[in-house]
């Protein structure tokens, strides 16, 4: 019996042992977490950071840019890609928006405005009004941009302010920098990086084939442009160029004919050189 009572007593006793041994060690292990926090703290900001850091294409020198989106008209979710197109920038870049939406009327007006651009380092044009006839409001419109103001010009812009104007002279398409009459059917296209050295289409892949697809032709490349890719959606037979950047004037130009389709707007690859097209124009990315 008392053997017994002894056992027991020495295996309660090893117990409370262990008990104790193991407390120290939670002591030992939460003080050395206690001092490890702040190191595991900055390492988790410094990792976040770098994430951020990452995100950000380019900063201009912590002042943010002032950017009008002017966009509406018809065949393309305007509505949407407004959002897209802000929001995918802006998580990319240091940019500020303001956006106006409207028909071809109601753009008009607001374009012929005293002073509507001056607000803003750079103006985004994501508009298809093509049916424009006053070649008065075109040359003034594109005259803001001769005289320095930053544009970045996509899809539909190209088939925009030229086809009805009558007459040669084509000051839009010149701001452009190349001449649109049509598209082909719907594909999507595979666009091949031909300045992998220029700042813009750093960090663009050497091909990238867009999720769906509306080919612009291009008729006229003007001798102002730079062209920065070439699209194709049969294989390589045919291409056309799809991104550019271009001078007018005083004024700097990027442009792209991708674009028509959400899906193609919201990938990284569209959005990350829309942004750097943006960054160039303005004149924050050499
Ligand atoms: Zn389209």
């Amino acid at each position: 019996m008392w053997a017994l009572a002894m056992a027991s007593e020495m295996a309660l006793d090893e117990r409370s042992d262990n008990f104790v041994r193991f407390e120290i060690i939670m002591q030992m292990l939460a003080r050395s977490l206690t001092c490890l926090f702040p190191a595991v703290l900055i390492l988790f900001l410094l990792i976040c950071g770098a994430g951020f850091a990452e995100k950000k294409i380019q900063k201009n020198d912590g002042k943010p840019l002032r950017a009008l989106l002017v966009t509406g008209g018809g065949y393309h979710d305007y509505k949407k890609q407004k959002t897209i197109l802000t929001e995918g920038i802006s998580k990319r870049a240091n940019v500020e928006w303001d956006i106006f939406i409207g028909d071809a009327a109601k753009t008009k007006a607001k374009l012929s405005e005293d002073g509507w651009a001056d607000d803003y380092d750079v103006i985004v044009y994501n508009l298809c009004h093509a049916h424009e006839t006053d070649g008065n409001f075109v040359e003034a419109l594109s005259k803001v941009h001769r005289e320095g103001k930053a544009a970045v010009v996509l899809h539909c812009s190209m088939h925009s302010y030229h086809w009805k104007v009558p007459g040669e002279t084509k000051h839009w398409p010149a701001m452009l920098g190349v001449t649109s009459p049509r598209h082909g059917k719907h594909a999507p296209i595979e666009v091949t990086n031909l300045a992998k050295d220029h700042a813009v289409m750093k960090g663009f892949p050497k091909k990238w084939t867009t999720p769906k697809g509306e080919l612009y032709h291009i008729d006229k490349t003007w001798p102002s442009a730079t062209v920065l890719a070439k699209g194709s959606i049969d294989g390589g037979k045919k291409f056309h160029d799809c991104v550019w950047v271009n001078t007018y004037g005083k004024g700097r130009v990027f442009g792209t004919t991708l674009g028509h389709h959400n899906e193609t707007m919201s990938e990284d690859n569209y959005l990350g050189l829309v942004t750097r097209g943006l960054l160039w124009a303005t004149g924050n990315l050499e």
